[in-house]
């Protein structure tokens, strides 16, 4: 099985991981988004800034997985957590380092590299 994982995510992903975590800021409504971006989902504008990433999330949602793609079976039943970053973008991600975590807990962002150079999105609560 390839990852075949877009380059804009294996881009991302690797930011993280070289502690050089970014997302796009809008020069014009001043809100955040994330690659891959050309121009603002909230504004007619297209010039998005690279900006630095805090890392730092609160969990809006999360859920248990139990029935998965064949890279996680191995890992299931995982916590799939969504967390809005300071920067006011939302991600999904495995929660590590926990067995659970409840909405409005503290966690922030990190990847893992699994084989063929694919990787995941990680949170992990503070
Ligand atoms: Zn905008």
């Amino acid at each position: 099985m390839s990852a075949q994982q877009p380059n804009w995510f294996v881009e991302f992903a690797q930011a993280i991981d070289a502690d050089d975590a970014f997302y796009l800021h809008c020069t014009a409504c001043q809100s955040g988004s994330l690659p891959p971006r050309s121009s603002c989902p909230r504004c007619p504008n297209d010039v998005l800034e690279r900006r630095p990433l805090s890392r730092q999330a609160t969990v809006r949602s999360h859920a248990l997985v139990y029935v998965t793609i064949p890279r996680f079976i191995d890992d299931a039943p995982y916590t799939v957590v969504l967390a809005r970053l300071e920067e006011g973008v939302q991600l999904t991600g495995q929660l590590r380092g926990a067995d659970e975590v409840s909405v409005g807990d503290p966690v922030h962002l990190g990847v893992e590299k699994y084989p063929e150079d694919a990787w995941l999105l990680t949170f992990t609560p503070d």
